[in-house]
């Protein structure tokens, strides 16, 4: 594959098997902007959403299954930013925040994570369909950032070793959205019993120096292609394996039939009590901003 085929709305796995360490790169460029078109955000609500965005696809693609999902749900009390949500199946990923303008506003150019968020958690939930599987693991809200709480989801909910850092740059009005995950699993890959994880196994401060000493703009850089970034970061190492590239884009699974079941699924008189003036009901898809007009006599 040609690298111009990496360069932004991909993800590329990693191991480097002789340390016991796996990762994700990821650079979303159009995605970001399809996503954020969507919506109308203040450019620090744009900023947070394309970092949220971007973890999501690392995760998502970290997901062995094809037909797995991921929600990375960040919720707060009483903070400017009362709920983040984005998603991730097969490659689409799709996202929304809701804040109060108002106090945001207020909050100065630069606010802290615990400035926007206030006391808030961080829920990730992996849905595995095949398997029938669910599991979502919570953390607090913590940290400068939202990498610092991916990180500790993970050494906290998961009891894996992981450096996770991301980086957002708008270049001549286009967002990029850069990421990576490493993760150090000395007892091979998911699906075997993880008890004997060591914390302080001398090959995973290795791989973390050398990861976390990417720079955020080469993260953001849309001319410089993720195996190259990889070339830079690894190049020492005996052995980096790449897997296949997953492509990434903007989508979106709102469906005017699965609404209209679900409102007929509602008692005649809560569904009459849903009409508009229009003498319609209406349902907005907070993803996409869709709004959907349902004919109450379609639902008979
Ligand atoms: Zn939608």
């Amino acid at each position: 594959m040609p690298s111009s085929q990496l360069n932004t709305d991909v993800a590329l796995g990693v191991a480097i098997p002789a340390r016991n360490a796996r990762g994700r790169i990821a650079r979303l460029g159009p995605v970001v902007d399809d996503v954020l078109s969507n919506h109308r955000y203040p450019p620090i609500m744009e900023r947070l959403l394309a970092e949220a965005l971007v973890l999501t696809a690392l995760l998502g693609t970290l997901l062995k299954e094809p037909g797995g999902q991921i929600t990375l749900q960040a919720q707060t009390e009483a903070g400017i930013v009362d709920l983040l949500v984005c998603d991730y199946l097969g490659g689409e990923l799709r996202g929304y925040i809701r804040h109060d303008p108002e106090r945001l506003a207020d909050a100065g150019p630069n606010p802290s994570l615990f400035a926007l968020f206030g006391r808030g958690y961080l829920a990730i939930t992996f849905d595995h369909p095949v398997m029938k599987e669910r599991y979502q693991g919570i953390v607090p809200l913590e940290g400068e950032s939202l990498a610092h709480a991916a990180q500790s989801f993970f050494a906290q909910s998961e009891q894996i070793p992981s450096i996770v850092r991301l980086a957002v740059e708008k270049r001549d009005g286009r967002w990029f959205a850069g990421g990576l995950i490493f993760q150090h699993l000395p007892e091979g890959e998911e699906g075997r019993e993880r008890i004997h994880t060591r914390l302080d196994h001398p090959d995973w401060p290795h791989v973390a120096i050398l990861a976390g000493s990417v720079k955020a703009e080469e993260l953001t850089d849309p001319d410089l292609p993720l195996d190259d970034l990889l070339w830079r970061l690894f190049h020492e190492e005996e052995e980096v394996r790449t897997l296949d590239p997953i492509h990434l884009r903007k989508g979106c699974r709102c469906d005017p039939d699965y609404v209209r079941s679900v409102i007929a699924r509602f008692p005649a008189e809560e569904r009459e009590a849903m009409v508009g003036e229009d003498g319609k009901i209406r349902v907005d898809c907070e993803f996409c901003s869709s709004s959907f007009a349902i004919e109450p006599g379609e639902l008979a």
